[in-house]
């Protein structure tokens, strides 16, 4: 049964597409979340299948069910109004304070959402990617975040390295779980356009499940056959100055850039890599300003 009653985070009613499950036993408060890009289809569909498989007497501790933005999924985009990823860096203070009817969708889900995701002991928020990708997880490079990024058993883990903090890489969900205290976690399940494997996601989210200790572990011997990821740590980003930035090729996630390989141009403006790097979040849209991509080492 899906419950308010007993939900750690009290409110008299749940926002829409959130749901608590309280388990029978004592565990951690766990935030699994899909669909905060609503054109990342996956995550919706692997939420929507725990609301139906997870059940009180099997869990531990609560656990948080959220669809991140519901109206951007029904019209298929990415997002309506502002990227829903970039509002829980400083900016989540500034709309806490502002008027509700003063905000649009984004700004007024990113304050539903924060609750949860202040409480939370644990989040895994499922994306994925806009260019081609392996399967990878986002989160900080800490022992304790490595420990659960390991459960997923991706060729890579990302991570910012701590000088690489520009505001896009301070803005997302499991930066804000960080930042009050609990663990974060991204999983890009793949590229949105491409074959996206449902039931390994599924495997995956609930390897995380037991991992954090929501459920019984039915994976006796997940941790020999662990593989262990490279981990990629991202040290620098390519910021286009004008709308006539363009890559030099069509980069996918992970792609190599040797050194001094040009990257992209903007305006007779040369981007070349310093060092061997990987090619991380290649976008598609360029805006002026912000990354059109990261480079990683590891
Ligand atoms: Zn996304």
């Amino acid at each position: 049964m899906l419950t308010t009653a007993h939900c750690k985070i009290r409110l008299k009613t749940l926002p829409s597409n959130i749901k608590c499950v309280q388990g029978k036993k004592n565990g951690p408060c766990v935030v699994i979340m899909g669909a905060v890009h609503g054109n990342e289809r996956l995550g919706k569909a692997v939420v929507e299948s725990l609301w139906h498989e997870i059940q009180p007497e099997n869990l531990y501790g609560e656990l948080v069910l959220i669809i991140g933005n519901p109206v951007a999924y029904a019209q298929h985009q990415r997002c309506i109004h502002s990227d829903l990823n970039r509002l829980f860096g400083a900016q989540i203070e500034i709309l806490k304070k502002k008027a509700v009817s003063t905000l649009n969708i984004e700004e007024k889900r990113a304050i539903e959402i924060a609750p949860f995701l202040e409480k939370a002991d644990y989040l895994l928020d499922i994306h994925a990617t806009m260019k081609p990708s392996v399967p990878f997880v986002y989160c900080e490079k800490t022992k304790a975040h490595l420990k659960f990024a390991y459960v997923f058993e991706t060729e890579y883990v990302v991570f910012p390295a701590t000088h690489c903090r520009i505001s896009e890489l301070a803005s997302s969900t499991d930066n804000y779980v960080d930042q009050h205290g609990g663990l974060g976690f991204t999983y890009e399940a793949g590229w949105l356009e491409g074959q996206i494997i449902f039931s390994e996601a599924m495997t995956k989210t609930y390897k995380f499940l037991e991992a954090v200790g929501s459920l019984q572990s039915s994976f006796a011997n997940s941790k020999k056959s662990q593989k262990i990821p490279k981990k990629v740590e991202i040290n620098d980003y390519v910021i286009p100055q004008s709308l006539h930035f363009h890559f030099k090729k069509d980069f996918s996630n992970f792609d190599i850039v040797k050194k001094g390989e040009i990257i992209a141009e903007d305006q007779g403006k040369i981007y070349r890599a310093t060092k061997v790097s990987f090619v991380i979040f290649p976008k598609r849209k360029i805006i002026p300003g912000t990354p059109a991509c990261y480079l990683g080492n590891y």
